[in-house]
């Protein structure tokens, strides 16, 4: 066992338990130990019972005198146990935990530590910690500083501090330093043994800091070194297919756009030309909020690939952006004869003919499609695929090792720093700029009082401007994709909203739907049968109904504010005026002045650092959805930690053998030996 080993196999996690752990991100025993608390309770001081202050945090040390069960008023089974000291007596209460009975003896000595509070009048311990004191050298629940951790259902903090302890007491000889002696000085850090000990079970709260800022360190260090080693192995590598860039072409294709191009598209095209002319395979990433027109950059790519007789291949996460890019692509194409296959899921390989872009979704990696001349790959909406498949699609368009250009696009505004970091083995083109003529999207935050009143709103809207309207449903679980749960939830919001509206046309899209019937409801929904279209909160990112202007958020604390941004992007995206209603029971202050940054914000990119900054340790609910890659020490406000160990990431891609240890920690052993 080392900590590259599976979380399942460390005693006492087995399956169940590691499935839980996923959620918390772990999945080896190195992750679990990074799983580092985001407050200590101090349960240092050990207080006689009889000078216990009610609300106040103690720890006691005391004999049980006796545990029962008894069942209270309201038929709820309650565990009481009876503790004392030579101070005094006093009672311990906890709810629907019969397993309590057996698990602690009478008249053996505990540790409790807890809250003391008012019980029929009575000072009562209630669901205190307790730890047997007899047989054992030191407590880990009680009488210390105890950590406290993200948890997740089924994982207790006191689970994690007991596995986490158990790996620091009996695997400390892979916990030995991995990094150089000088790196270490220079930095001024901690020894990773020291850092791991003092982050979990700290002494005293001095020493915390420096801890998580070694770890830190460890993880940015890491991701820069690993981006950098993508970025090697890709120049590496040589291009399948040169292109000749030819202004004369470029002109044509931009001169038959429906539109002016705005300056930033104007830049990220001359940046992606100048990558395609060259003889090393470009990997670069597109980013810009949701409406700026990224897609007409994909298409400029396309052409200069479809001029020199090769094959283009773009990627979208779900078969309605491949459908809506497919017809894109067949307008900006029509006067240049390309042939355009759209392959999804149903479509039948036999069909598709000679071929000169495709245009789909993962079906692309599973059918049996042969990429004959592939010089241009898109991938859109980036953060909904994994790295893997980025490779899988690269792969099946290689040609002897010889790989395609490869763009990547995504509406999620990573900060500058951040694209650095996560992807510095990519080149950044940012649209900055959205096409001329649209509005700012008037957005509101909607407290439960005002509900009704905004319902009639909306009626009003439909009746006079027949305005469309997107309901977005609350988000149930912190998943990535979407449950049962939230389509269950959908479902019912939906049944709600008829009685609500009774006279208008409503449909309810979810992602448990076939294809077929999401595209008949999205037909029905842009040409303009559907007034309110209702659905879960994760599907479609990017369609475009330049109708709708409406869009109404439940739950909306529930969403990071960069996802919310890129809800609200669905509407706006006309000539019309444009709104968007954030609802919300929360009166929590700090959730107020989340969301209401939403009405005075209206840039992508300031929100994403906003989130950021705004999201305190320990929040992990929804970080998935808002899309920007999660640090799990580090924070992306730790810029100067970003700054010194991108330097020391520098040092260590050239000196291999400084690093070795490095390197074999990160699983790279190859590497290090040559
Ligand atoms: P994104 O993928 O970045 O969210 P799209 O490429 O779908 O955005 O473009 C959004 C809408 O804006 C589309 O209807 C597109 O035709 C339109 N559009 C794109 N560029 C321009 C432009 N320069 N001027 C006017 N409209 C544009
Ligand atoms: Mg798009």
């Amino acid at each position: 066992m080392d900590l590259a080993t599976n979380i399942e196999n460390l005693p006492l996690v087995g399956e169940a338990y590691a499935d839980k752990l996923t959620k918390l991100g772990i999945g080896t025993i190195d992750d679990l130990i990074h799983h580092i608390p985001f407050r200590y309770n101090d349960y240092r001081i050990i207080t006689p019972i009889k000078q216990l202050q009610p609300n106040e945090a103690f720890t006691i040390h005391g004999t049980l005198n006796s545990m029962t069960n008894i069942f209270s008023k309201n038929g709820k089974r309650m565990q009481i146990g009876e503790i004392e000291d030579e101070s005094g007596k006093i009672q311990a209460m906890w709810f629907n935990q019969p397993y309590l009975l057996s698990a602690m003896k009478p008249q053996k000595k505990y540790a409790f530590s807890g809250k003391v509070s008012f019980f029929n009048k009575k000072k009562v311990l209630f669901a205190p910690e307790h730890e047997l004191l007899e047989g054992v050298d030191s407590t880990l629940h009680t009488g210390r500083l105890v950590p406290i951790y993200p948890e997740t259902r089924g994982v207790s903090s006191k689970w994690l501090r007991s596995r986490i302890n158990f790996v620091l007491k009996n695997m400390d000889s892979e916990l030995d330093e991995f990094l150089p002696v000088d790196t270490i000085t220079d930095n001024q850090l901690l020894q990773f043994r020291e850092a791991l000990h003092t982050s979990h079970f700290p002494d005293s709260l001095d020493q915390v800091e420096n801890a998580r800022i070694r770890l830190a360190f460890d993880e940015l260090l890491i991701t820069h070194l690993k981006s950098m080693m993508r970025k090697r192995e890709w120049e590496r590598q040589e291009i399948s297919h040169m292109l000749k860039l030819e202004n004369n072409m470029i002109k044509r294709f931009i001169e038959n756009l429906p539109f002016d191009l705005t300056t930033a598209q104007e830049n990220s095209i001359n940046e992606l030309f100048i990558d395609l002319a060259k003889n090393s395979p470009m990997n670069r990433l597109l980013e810009g909020d949701v409406g700026s027109g990224k897609t007409v950059v994909a298409a400029a790519g396309s052409f200069a690939a479809f001029a020199n007789g090769y094959q283009s291949v773009i990627m979208a996460p779900t078969q309605i952006l491949a459908e809506q890019h497919f017809i894109t692509l067949n307008k900006l194409f029509e006067p240049f004869n390309a042939r355009i296959a759209l392959v999804t899921g149903t479509t039948k390989t036999e069909v598709i003919g000679k071929t000169d872009i495709f245009i789909g979704t993962h079906a692309l990696i599973q059918k049996q499609i042969k990429f004959e001349k592939v010089a241009f790959i898109v991938i859109d909406e980036q953060h909904r695929f994994g790295v893997e498949q980025r490779k899988l699609l690269t792969e099946k368009s290689e040609k002897r090792k010889k790989v395609p250009h490869v763009l990547t696009m995504t509406a999620t505004p990573i900060p500058r720093t951040i694209a650095l970091t996560m992807y510095g083995d990519l080149s950044l083109s940012v649209l900055n700029e959205s096409p001329k003529g649209r509005q700012k999207i008037t957005t509101w935050v909607v407290p439960k009082e005002k509900r009704k009143g905004a319902y009639s709103w909306i009626q009003k809207q439909i009746d006079t401007e027949h305005s469309q309207v997107f309901i977005v449903c609350p988000l149930i679980d912190e998943s990535d994709s979407e449950t049962m749960k939230d389509v269950k939830a959908a479902k019912a919001e939906y049944e709600k909203l008829q009685k609500i509206f009774p006279k208008l046309k409503l449909g309810l899209l979810h992602g448990k739907q076939k294809a077929k019937e999401k595209s008949e409801i999205l037909n029905q929904f842009k040409d303009g049968t559907i007034d309110i279209l209702v659905s879960t909160p994760v599907v479609e990112v990017g369609i475009d109904i330049p109708n709708a202007t409406i869009m109404m958020i439940e739950a909306a604390e529930r969403f990071g504010l960069a996802q919310l941004h890129q809800l609200r992007g669905r509407v706006g995206r006309g000539e019309k005026k444009s709104y968007c209603l954030l609802f919300t029971d929360s009166e929590n202050e700090k959730i107020q002045e989340r969301l209401h940054a939403m009405t005075h914000t209206h840039s992508g990119f300031e929100l994403a650092e906003l989130d950021l900054q705004m999201r305190g340790p320990g929040d992990i609910f929804g970080t998935k959805q808002h899309g920007i890659p999660n640090l799990k020490i580090a924070t992306w406000s730790d810029t100067e930690l970003i700054k010194k160990t991108k330097e020391v990431a520098e040092e260590a891609i050239v000196d291999t053998e400084k690093f070795r240890k490095l390197y074999e920690r990160i699983g790279e052993k190859e590497i290090a030996v040559n």
